[in-house]
């Protein structure tokens, strides 16, 4: 009776394996802007959409840069609330600071205020795995997923893919159930020729050959109606023109701040009184751009409860460059983001299929503070509290 009970239990704990339509791969392809896959060079992402949710946009929260976004993505916390406040941080407490180009600051555990996905799942023990993702690669083993890859953008974009797979394949009991994949050459191409040249075109058909590639792995592996996938981008890209660049230079070269220019914004700390006065003087010449302190910032923004944030904040309007100097980088761009997380330009995709979401189903714009709850519901565990992401505004396109 007992080894009846036993083999009736194990075929039970195979099954559950062999039908689990619980996995979720989450793919970003950096700085894809929501009308990309309009321009009808798309073939495979557009059947895919077609088959599931795809949205009309997916909102960014500000700043409209990478690490904060994906940051935001894996968390559901505003930057504000997840210390990501941009790709470029500086803590006027200790005087450090962290950049994405520092390896050391990106895997510093500290910057990172939120709680990803992966750790939320690996908490519940679930295995999680990542080829690339900002803030998948902290020096403590248990803030990062059980897999990972340090960032390398020379691995070559099949190879990101096969590994994948290669997770995929794995026996179960160390099988991961999420896993990231991400891909950045359409920012790329796009900061340096700017959104509507022939290179992003090419960018986004080497991207959708790169995803017809992906699924038919997926299911020359019969995963398909196991994995859940979601494409998303972390923002869009708008184009950079040469006579919208406002130099403030003579105003910011004074003692006793210090400034950190980004182009879509620039942020200020340092000493009361000179801050005051920087203030002042920067309102008096408000012309394409904004000037404000901090806690005047509109509230829209969620963008003003954290230390790192600068104490005086400069803003474009969108489109427009600030800069601190005449700095090549500045001048060099065709294409840019990091402005206003409402304007249009900046918002990037949203598609998702697989067995858990609604078929053939066309959603509004999606706030990808929301897609961390998404993701925990898909995979039957609780998210952490007090996040800014709400489950109810994105429930419905599950089934
Ligand atoms: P952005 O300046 O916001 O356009 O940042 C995009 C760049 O971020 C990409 O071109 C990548 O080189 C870089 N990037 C993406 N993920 C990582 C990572 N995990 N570590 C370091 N750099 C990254
Ligand atoms: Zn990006
Ligand atoms: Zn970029």
């Amino acid at each position: 009776m007992y080894n009846i009970i036993k083999i009736i239990i194990s075929i039970l704990v195979v099954a559950q394996f062999t039908y689990s339509s619980d996995y979720v791969l989450l793919i970003s392809f950096d700085g894809f802007r929501w009308d990309y896959l309009e321009r009808g060079i798309t073939p495979n992402l557009n059947e895919f959409a077609k088959k599931g949710v795809r949205a009309i946009s997916l909102q960014p929260s500000y700043p409209s840069v990478t690490f904060s976004n994906h940051y935001s993505i894996v968390t559901g916390l505003y930057p504000e609330n997840h210390g990501i406040i941009g790709n470029h941080i500086y803590n006027p407490i200790n005087k450090t600071e962290y950049s994405l180009k520092d390896n050391d600051a990106v895997s510093d555990p500290r910057w990172y205020i939120g709680e990803a996905v992966w750790e939320t799942a690996r908490r519940n023990g679930i295995i999680t795995a990542s080829f690339f993702w900002p803030g998948s690669e902290l020096k403590l083993e248990y803030r990062r997923p059980n897999y990972f890859v340090p960032f390398n953008p020379k691995i070559p974009y099949k190879n990101r893919i096969d590994s994948v797979i290669g997770w995929l394949k794995l026996p179960y009991e160390v099988k991961p159930k999420f896993i990231t994949l991400y891909f950045e050459e359409a920012d790329n191409k796009g900061h340096d020729f700017g959104p509507n040249s022939p290179n992003v075109d090419t960018a986004i058909m080497r991207l959708d050959s790169l995803f017809g590639y992906l699924i038919e792995q997926i299911r020359r592996i019969n995963f398909q109606d196991s994995i859940n996938i979601i494409v998303v981008s972390d923002h869009g890209m708008t184009e950079i023109q040469k006579n919208k660049i406002i130099n403030l230079s003579h105003y910011l070269n004074i003692g006793k701040i210090k400034v950190n220019s980004y182009g879509y914004l620039i942020s200020i700390t340092g000493e009361k009184d000179s801050l005051e006065k920087l203030y002042n003087t920067l309102k008096q010449k408000e012309k394409n751009f904004k000037v404000y302190k901090k806690q005047e910032l509109p509230s829209f923004y969620h963008f003003s409860q954290n230390p790192w944030i600068g104490e005086v904040l400069v803003i474009p309007e969108i489109g427009w460059t600030v800069s601190k100097d005449s700095s090549e980088y500045t001048y060099k761009l065709l294409g840019n983001h990091g402005y206003d997380n409402y304007w249009l330009d900046m918002h990037g995709i949203f598609i998702a299929s697989g067995p858990k979401f609604k078929q053939n189903y066309k959603v509004g714009t999606i706030m990808n503070i929301d897609i961390y709850p998404l993701i925990c519901k898909i995979l039957n565990i609780t998210p952490r509290g007090n996040i800014d992401g709400k489950l109810e505004r994105i429930e419905f396109i599950l089934k």
